[in-house]
């Protein structure tokens, strides 16, 4: 059945607990293949990346990708699982154009990583802990693209090309257990976890986890089941949901689908779904009501895999600071609110802030100018703070400039922008520009007594104790030096200059 009238979202909640499982998939990093040497470069010309195993000819042996298994390991290890002593690959057999082995190399009943926990921080600060199921080794399918549909899926297609480029490029699929007890924040949990997951991966330096690249995709499992009720509903499966906001969006709109069947007195089919960008609904895929029979059974053509004790420990040791503990670190270091902390996580401004501050800068000022100045340039043009033509460096440098006092902030402005533009570096935009303070006390004085000299009626004013009347002299002085005086030193001479105290 189709429901066209969701049940508004506090309504769901005010009746159903809603019960999650996510299974993340990431593409490891590696240079080549779990089970060939092939090169795993992206953007080649299709099927140059392939060889007899990775496209399933008789008779071609798998050897495992060492540096696969280590990133596995070292995933589970950072998700807090038991590694396995011993375990085995597996063949899920089913055919699809796009496998040719028939069957695709995976773990089954022998996860190299299970028993885990993700703690997330959710946007209130609290902390959600989300249990992980398992974390397995599998491979990943070839691409097929379908040409002459007006969707782009089979469905009308005329014909359909194979790349078979991206078969056999290592994956870990990362399971949760059934996430419980999130109620009506259970979308901003799915959300966190995912989120928190890619910067994990992003920490271990096993893959880039860039979402909007197929390189991390999610499914969101889910049911309801009424309030206070032990035994789960039936889930639906929405599955390679691709961004951090969709995977919210697709939890929350599975919460008022599965509301408005259960309403009506229907039954929740378990089936996967496709999740639809344009307007956040998603729409049935393939039902699934039996477990699929993927006839599997162990990998005959791969020794076991059995990580000595010594190297997982050793791998532990070398694990880096995990990211929820290092931005709690970072955050009491520059003395800022959750919510900052969170607007500068946003922006994607931690790496660059770190950098700024271990090349000299003062954390504030790293934090003022790429929050500030950078984040609006970014903004109007579109790119990330990442992307743009100035780095951490250079930002330094220019916070050096403005400690020493040869830039205002006016000048560190104009200095940034020259950089922007691609004038050079720090040093030579303010050299290229002329933008140094004029600290010069001779030129500084000269100007003082020509702004006096051009304002007697204000000088008398000042003389005559008016002390306030100062800022109209300073700012002739300013004018008069294009801005790059110090407007404190000038307000000193001015004073000084008309013998009256400051
Ligand atoms: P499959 O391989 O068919 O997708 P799994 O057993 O691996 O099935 O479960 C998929 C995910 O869904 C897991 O994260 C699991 O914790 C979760 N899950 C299982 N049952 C339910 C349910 N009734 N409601 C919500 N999530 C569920
Ligand atoms: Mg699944
Ligand atoms: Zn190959």
């Amino acid at each position: 059945m189709t429901v066209t009238e969701l049940v508004p979202y506090e309504d769901a909640l005010a009746v159903y607990d809603p019960v999650m499982g996510l299974e993340v998939h990431v593409e490891l990093g590696t240079a080549t293949k779990m089970f060939c040497g092939c090169s795993t470069t992206l953007g080649a010309d299709a099927n140059s990346q392939t060889c007899p195993t990775c496209l399933g000819l008789p008779g071609a042996l798998p050897v495992v990708n060492a540096t696969g298994v280590e990133s596995a390991v070292r995933i589970g290890l950072a998700l807090n699982c038991e590694i396995a002593e011993w375990c085995r690959f597996a063949r899920k057999n089913y055919f699809y154009p796009d496998m040719p082995k028939n069957f695709q190399t995976s773990q089954y009943d022998e996860p190299i990583a299970f028993n885990g926990h993700l703690d997330v921080q959710l946007e209130d600060g609290e902390v959600f802990r989300v249990e992980i199921e398992r974390a397995h080794m599998e491979e990943d399918t070839g691409k097929s693209t379908h040409i002459g549909g007006a969707t782009g899926r089979i469905h009308g297609a005329s014909h359909s090309l194979l790349d078979y480029n991206r078969a056999g490029i290592p994956l870990i699929e990362i399971v949760t257990k059934p996430i419980e007890g999130a109620g009506e924040r259970a979308p901003e949990v799915a959300k966190a976890y995912v989120a928190e997951l890619r910067e994990l991966i992003k920490a271990l330096g096993v893959s880039e986890a860039r979402m909007e690249m197929g390189q991390m995709r999610c499914d969101v499992n889910l049911s309801l089941r009424p309030k206070g009720e032990k035994t789960f509903g039936t889930r639906s499966e929405t599955k390679n949901v691709n961004s951090l906001r969709s995977v919210e969006r697709a939890a929350r709109f599975e919460i008022q689908r599965h509301a408005a069947v259960l309403d009506a007195g229907e039954k929740i089919v378990q089936e996967t779904r496709h999740f639809h960008e344009e307007n956040g609904s998603t729409t049935s895929g393939r039902v699934k009501e039996e477990a699929e029979d993927y006839r599997y059974f162990p990998e005959p053509d791969l020794v076991p895999v059995a990580p000595s004790r010594e190297w997982v420990e050793e791998l532990r040791a070398g694990l880096p600071e995990l990211p929820r503990l290092r931005r709690n670190r970072l955050r009491e270091e520059w003395g800022i609110s959750q919510h900052e902390m969170q607007s500068v996580l946003n922006a994607g401004a931690v790496g660059l802030i770190v950098a700024t501050v271990d090349a000299g800068a003062p954390a504030d000022q790293a934090r003022k100018w790429w929050m500030g100045e950078l984040a609006r340039r970014a903004n109007e043009s579109g790119t990330e703070l990442a992307d743009l033509p100035i780095g951490p460096e250079d930002v330094a440098r220019v916070c050096a400039l403005v400690g020493e006092g040869s830039l205002n902030d006016k000048l560190a402005r104009q200095t940034i922008e020259g950089v922007l533009d691609g004038e050079g570096t720090p040093d030579e935009v303010v050299e290229k520009r002329g933008l140094k303070v004029v600290s010069d006390e001779g030129a500084l004085g000269t100007a003082v007594d020509e702004a006096i000299a051009g304002n007697p009626d204000i000088a008398e004013k000042i003389r005559g104790g008016k002390v306030q009347a100062a800022g109209a002299l300073v700012g002739a002085v300013m004018k008069a030096t294009r801005g790059q005086a110090d407007a404190a030193r000038v307000r000193e001479l001015i004073l000084e200059k008309l013998g009256v105290e400051g």
